[in-house]
């Protein structure tokens, strides 16, 4: 069945071992990030597999599906209070900024019979998730040490997401200094969680202060690639995720559009260059499945001019290939386009 998506099993599972090998020098542990792939628990198995003792996910669901997996799972949304029995259910730990749904999570833990554990976030500048009153973030610190069923376990932020804030030494310590404020509330030594693959780049320049203990990472694993500069990091693939489609029309056709062209729902009119004839494929797959901007034709003779919901129009003109309809042609996904590919029920995985 196309359009298929296969997934390299070796290949996540080399990029993790060179990822928790790099952050290990760094004296940096990895929670292993699975929202890209919707918690599938098979290629979350090259993570542990790797080496990666901790789990973490947006979505509830997500950390369902790796139930069987040995393994401490983090939740790494802040929560919905309507997801509080769920999330204490499969979560052993909680990244949290709102005092209501620390309550809700105390409650919900009591009902299970349970102790979660609770990451208070500190917004440093990104403008997302996580308190910039850090007077209050500790007064709900001292709330927490309080209750029952929900322990501080400590501190985290999260960078280079919302407004690409990126870390550096300044916000580090900002972040170490905030966790010695909480201290006193925690039952042991504060965890510091120091972000996503943005700040692997920092952990290279070792401008990591020595008590951020553990960094969240996904793209960086399964892309091989460190998010301040986007760099690729060295001994790593950087095709684990592969898209094949079937091509449903191949016709030669003018470049530029006639007719009367209109305008999309935000009023912005397409541009064109024109370029002749041209020969183009359609292939049955659109943005209901993959984003056009983050899809890379293996054939570098093949040119993704843009699609529609469900169609992917490419200029194969300068290919080598003999491409005709019933043929396929393959892509390497970046991240956008791979989270929205394993998101899509209309793509079938397969793990190779
Ligand atoms: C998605 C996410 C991450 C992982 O980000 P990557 O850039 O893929 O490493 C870490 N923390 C939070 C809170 C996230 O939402």
């Amino acid at each position: 069945m196309f359009p298929r998506l296969l997934i390299s099993s070796s290949k996540i599972m080399h990029n993790a071992s060179v990822l928790r090998d790099i952050c290990a020098q760094h004296d940096i542990r990895i929670t292993g990030i699975t929202k890209c792939f919707c918690g599938d628990p098979q290629i979350a198995r090259c993570f542990i597999e790797s080496g990666i003792t901790m789990l973490g996910d947006s979505r509830v669901q997500n950390l369902q599906r790796m139930t069987e997996l040995p393994a401490q799972k983090w939740l790494i949304r802040i929560p919905m209070i309507s997801e509080a029995t769920e999330a204490v259910q499969f979560a052993d730990v909680s990244l949290h900024s709102e005092s209501a749904t620390i309550d809700a999570f105390d409650r919900a833990a009591a009902i299970l019979g349970k102790k979660h554990k609770i990451i208070l976030m500190a917004d440093l500048g990104d403008i997302r998730e996580g308190y910039v009153d850090y007077d209050r973030l500790v007064d709900v610190a001292k709330g927490i040490a309080a209750k029952k069923h929900v322990e501080l376990y400590g501190i985290g932020t999260n960078l280079t997401c919302f407004s690409y804030v990126q870390p550096d030494s300044e916000k580090m310590a900002e972040l170490v200094w905030l966790a010695k404020r909480i201290a006193p509330y925690c039952e042991n030594e504060p965890i510091i969680s120091g972000g996503n693959s943005a700040t692997i780049q920092l952990m290279l320049d070792g401008k990591i202060p020595p008590e951020v203990q553990t960094l969240r990472l996904g793209e960086g694993i399964l892309f091989g690639r460190e998010r301040t500069g986007y760099t690729y990091l060295p001994n790593t693939f950087h095709d684990a995720f592969t898209l094949q489609a079937e091509i449903v029309e191949c016709k030669e056709k003018p470049s530029i559009p006639w007719g009367r062209v209109g305008h999309n729902a935000k009023g912005v009119s397409p541009s064109f260059v024109d370029k002749g004839n041209r020969l183009k494929a359609i292939c049955a797959v659109g943005k209901q499945d993959i984003d056009p901007d983050y899809l890379v034709p293996l054939d570098r003779g093949v040119q993704v001019l843009g699609a529609s919901g469900d169609h992917l129009v490419l200029d194969i003109t300068d290919s080598t290939q003999a491409y005709q309809v019933g043929g396929i042609i393959d892509f390497t996904l970046t991240y956008t386009s791979a989270l929205r590919a394993f998101t899509s029920p209309y793509i079938s995985k397969i793990i190779i």
